[in-house]
C-alpha cells in the first residue's frame, strides 16, 4: 500500500464519517475494515436518533419511525409514553454502514475490506507504520502521517499506542426475530435485575413486522446469553404466546465509562474505541460521528500544519469534551445510582412514574442523546421518585451541587 495522509482504521459508523470528512478536504486516506463486507455482522439495536440521519445526510436506511416507549419493571408493571412525531427511528444499521462507507469512497477514500490492523511497527521519518494481515494471511505494512482508531470496543489501535480502555465492557447479547407481537411504534425497555443488572433489555421492532430483543449487562461472571435467555422468557410473559425462533444472533460488548487519552501523537481514537457512547442506554452511534466529525476538523488543521504531535492533536480531545463531557459524566453518575436499585426499587421507580403529568414532562423532554435532560426534570417533579435514591441524586439534582466524577483518574504520586 502506498503512503498516506491518513490510516482509519475501522468501517463502522465513525470510521465512514471520519473518512469522508478527511478525503472530502483533499487528504489522503486509506480506510480498513477487517470483515470483507462493510456493516456485517451487525451488532446493533439499530434505533436512532434523527440527529444520525442529519449527520448522515440520508434517510434511506430507515425501516420506521418509533413515537415512544414502554418501560417495565421487573414484575411487569409499565409505564409508557407516545409522542404525535417520530422521537427515534429504526433502521437498517448494515445499510447505514454502507452508506455511509460509499459516502466516504465517494469522497475519494480508498476502502480496503478484509484488512485488519495488527499493530504497529517502529516509527520511521516521523510517520506511523502500521501492520496490516488480509484475509488470506498476507501481510503488509503502510505508513500514514496520522492513524484514526476507529476500530470499535476492543480497539487494537488504542492498545498499539497505549491509550488506556474504559473501565467497564458491559456485556450484550441479541436475537433478531422476523416476526413478533409488540406495538411497531414504540420501544420496549425491561428493568431488572435478574436479567439485565447494570443496564436493561429491550424490544425493538424492525420496521418490518420483527423485532430485535437484546440485553446488555454488568459483567459478573453470568454469560450475557444466559441473562438474554432469562429476558426472552420474561418477554413472552408479558407477550402472553412464545416467540418464534430467531434468525440471528449478535454478542457484543458496550463500553462504558471514560477513556482518558482519545488521542496522542499521529493518533486519534473516535466511537466505542474511545468509549463515546451514552452512558445510561449504550447507544453510541450518534456521538461516534459525531466526534468522528470533531476528529476530522482537528486532523484536517494538524495535517495542514504538518503537526501530527500529541500537542497539535490535543485540541480533539477538549472540543469533544466540550460537547459532550457534561452529558457523559451526568450520565455516568445517575447510571451508578440506577446499578444499586433492588427490582423492588425499580418496580416502585415505574409505580411513581404512572401517571400522565410524568408521561407528558417525558415526551416534553426525551431525548434519546441526552436523556439526563428528562431524568432532571421528572426528579424535579416527583419527590417520591427521590426517595427512591440514594442521596447522592440529591446531590446530581440540585445544579451547584453536583460533582462531576473525574474523567481522568488521580495521578499516582
Ligand atoms: C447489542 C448492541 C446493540 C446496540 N444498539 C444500539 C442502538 O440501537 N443505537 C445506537 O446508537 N447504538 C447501539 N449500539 C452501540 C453501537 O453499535 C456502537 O456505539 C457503534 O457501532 C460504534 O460505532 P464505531 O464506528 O465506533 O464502531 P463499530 O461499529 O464497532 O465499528 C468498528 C469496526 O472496526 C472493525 N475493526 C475492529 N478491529 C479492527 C482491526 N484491528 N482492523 C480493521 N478493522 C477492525 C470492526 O470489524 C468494525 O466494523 C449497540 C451496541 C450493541 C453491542
Amino acid at each position: 500500500m502506498d503512503d498516506v495522509d491518513v490510516l482509519v482504521v475501522g468501517g463502522g459508523p465513525a470510521g465512514s464519517t471520519a473518512a469522508f470528512r478527511l478525503a472530502e478536504r483533499g487528504h489522503r486516506v486509506v480506510q480498513i475494515e477487517e470483515h470483507p463486507t462493510v456493516g456485517r455482522p451487525v451488532q446493533c439495536a439499530g434505533l436512532v436518533s434523527r440527529r444520525v440521519l442529519d449527520l448522515a445526510g440520508s434517510e434511506t436506511m430507515v425501516r420506521a419511525p418509533v413515537r415512544g416507549a414502554a418501560v417495565f419493571g421487573p414484575s411487569l408493571g409499565e409505564v409508557s409514553f407516545r409522542a404525535e412525531a417520530p422521537r427515534a427511528y429504526a433502521i437498517d444499521r448494515a445499510g447505514l454502514d454502507l452508506y455511509l462507507a460509499e459516502r466516504a469512497a465517494r469522497a475519494g477514500a480508498v476502502l480496503e475490506t478484509a484488512v485488519r490492523f495488527d499493530g504497529l511497527a517502529a516509527p520511521v521519518n516521523g510517520h506511523a507504520e502500521a501492520r496490516l494481515t488480509r484475509l488470506d494471511g498476507s501481510t503488509e505494512r503502510v505508513r500514514a502521517r496520522l492513524i484514526v482508531g476507529a476500530d470499535g470496543v476492543a480497539s487494537a489501535v488504542a492498545r498499539a499506542f497505549r491509550l488506556r480502555r474504559p473501565v467497564e465492557v458491559l456485556p450484550a447479547f441479541e436475537a433478531e426475530y422476523a416476526s413478533s407481537p409488540g406495538d411497531p411504534d414504540l420501544v420496549e425497555v425491561y428493568l431488572g435485575r435478574s436479567f439485565a443488572p447494570g443496564l436493561f433489555g429491550w424490544w425493538i421492532p424492525d420496521g418490518q413486522g420483527g423485532a430485535r430483543i437484546g440485553i446488555a449487562a454488568d459483567a459478573d461472571g453470568t454469560s450475557a446469553r444466559a441473562y438474554f435467555e432469562r429476558l426472552e422468557r420474561h418477554v413472552e410473559r408479558r407477550f402472553g404466546r412464545p416467540l418464534p425462533r430467531p434468525v440471528s444472533y449478535l454478542a457484543s460488548g458496550i463500553p462504558i465509562g471514560a477513556v482518558p487519552r482519545t488521542s496522542g501523537g499521529r493518533v486519534l481514537l473516535v466511537g466505542d474505541a474511545a468509549a463515546q457512547v451514552k452512558p445510561l442506554s449504550g447507544g453510541g452511534i450518534f456521538t461516534g460521528m459525531r466526534c468522528a466529525e470533531i476528529a476530522a476538523e482537528v486532523a484536517d488543521a494538524a495535517l495542514r500544519a504538518d503537526d501530527l504531535s500529541a500537542r497539535g492533536l490535543a485540541p480533539y480531545e477538549a472540543a469533544w469534551r466540550a460537547e459532550f463531557g457534561e452529558e457523559f459524566r451526568k450520565a455516568l453518575a445517575l447510571r451508578r445510582v440506577f446499578t444499586r436499585l433492588s427490582d423492588r426499587d425499580l418496580d416502585a421507580l415505574i409505580a411513581a412514574l404512572q401517571g400522565s403529568r410524568l408521561a407528558g414532562t417525558i415526551v416534553a423532554f426525551g431525548d434519546i442523546d441526552f436523556p439526563t435532560h428528562v431524568a432532571r426534570e421528572l426528579l424535579r417533579e416527583s419527590p417520591s421518585l427521590v426517595r427512591l435514591l440514594p442521596k447522592a441524586l440529591g446531590a446530581w439534582m440540585g445544579g451547584d451541587a453536583y460533582r462531576a466524577p473525574e474523567l481522568e483518574p488521580p495521578r499516582r504520586k
